[in-house]
């Protein structure tokens, strides 16, 4: 089987060169390249006829652009990245005056369940390597350049495509370790954001790491009954053990947490829902990112209206919460998360 070096640090790239019997500023210079997006053809400074070993014995670049679609509303776009065994998943490229950020998917699917989440209803697939996380960067880069834009890179990460970072642990932290690297793509970890619904252990020990992202936590209800009828992760832990896990966070990394919360009509965003949230959330170093609920119709969930989100909204900033509603991009490119996904690689349309 063919090595996959996308995924494994200078040290480990270095190794990797000595036991094929290569110099190991050979590492170095492989490394570089790959973080520049580079398949083995592009590394002009190897020999032609490394070049073509190396090509026999492992893989540079394990993901590639399947589909891209472009929004016209605000350029924001949507990928379908496809790995080399044919699974797909999806990234955003968001455009902000602060530069670009990359919406990154960390498993092919995700088996948490959320009843609202369209990347859940296949189940998951499989892990993502740390490699092919970086890839989706690396393409994205790649486009960007391929596409009038060779100064632009990504410049933020956000770990909020499909799947469950904290279920792929390991490969996620590797990940984080390898962004931050300064002859890689060098994105500060303050940069990063990563999402999950509160798989608590996980959470506790992601504080110890000495990895300082911004961690947002999926709330999505004020109490245990609400959150389980949206998340069977609640079903788990309960609201009170993911405060507890979300305070030893802040505690440990004297970072803010942040508590996105997708209103549900008729489920989770009555004014008195706000009040309650406020309550559970008081002294605790917070944000909280108010997201209208993408419609899912497969899910039988609807989304709230603008004078719902700016109620919830001004209950909780009454109460002292910092509190703001999260922007939309690329409405036109395709509804909630996991959509195109489903679309293209399974055939599923949904009725309109
Ligand atoms: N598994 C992680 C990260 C992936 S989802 C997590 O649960 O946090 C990223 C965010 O999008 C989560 O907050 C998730 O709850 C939210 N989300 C999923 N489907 C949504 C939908 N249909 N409308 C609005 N937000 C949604």
């Amino acid at each position: 089987m063919s090595a996959v070096l996308a995924g494994m640090d200078p040290r480990e790239l270095t190794e990797w060169c000595r036991a094929q019997g290569l110099p190991a500023f050979r590492g170095k210079q492989i490394f570089a390249w790959i973080h520049r997006g580079a398949d083995f053809d592009a590394m002009t400074n190897l020999p032609a006829a490394l070049r073509e070993e190396l090509k026999g014995k492992a893989v540079a670049q394990p993901v590639s652009i399947r589909l891209t679609r472009v929004s016209a509303l605000d350029g924001t776009v949507k990928f379908l990245f496809e790995m080399r065994d044919g699974h797909c998943v999806e990234g955003v490229l968001m455009r902000y005056h602060h530069g670009c950020t990359l919406c990154v998917s960390t498993q092919v699917g995700c088996r948490m369940g959320c009843a609202f989440c369209a990347s859940t209803l296949e189940g998951c697939a499989r892990n993502l390597s740390a490699g092919e996380m970086l890839g989706e960067i690396l393409c994205a880069n790649r486009y960007l350049a391929e596409n009038g834009e060779p100064e632009t890179r990504v410049h933020n990460v956000v770990l909020m495509g499909s799947g469950e970072p904290f279920d792929n642990y390991d490969e996620v932290v590797r990940f984080l370790r390898l962004l931050r690297d300064p002859e890689g793509v060098c994105i500060g970890l303050r940069n990063v954001s990563l999402s999950t619904c509160g798989l608590v252990p996980k959470m506790r020990a992601f504080a110890e790491e000495d990895l300082p992202v911004t961690l947002s936590v999926s709330l999505h209800a004020p109490n245990d009954a609400v959150r389980r009828r949206l998340m069977p992760v609640a079903n788990t832990w309960s609201v009170a053990e993911v405060m507890d896990a979300s305070r030893y966070y802040v505690e440990k990394t004297g970072r803010r947490v942040i508590f996105e919360y997708a209103l549900v009509d008729g489920v989770n965003a009555a004014p008195a829902q706000a009040e309650e949230l406020a309550r559970l959330l008081r002294g605790l170093q917070c944000h909280v990112n108010l997201i209208p609920l993408n419609d899912v119709p497969e899910r039988g969930l609807k989304g709230v209206t603008e004078a719902q989100v700016k109620r919830f909204l001004d209950t909780l900033t009454a109460c002292h919460i910092s509190a703001t509603r999260r922007r939309e991009m690329g409405d036109d490119i395709e509804g909630a998360c996991g959509q195109l996904r489903r679309r293209e690689t399974l055939g599923i349309r949904n009725e309109t």
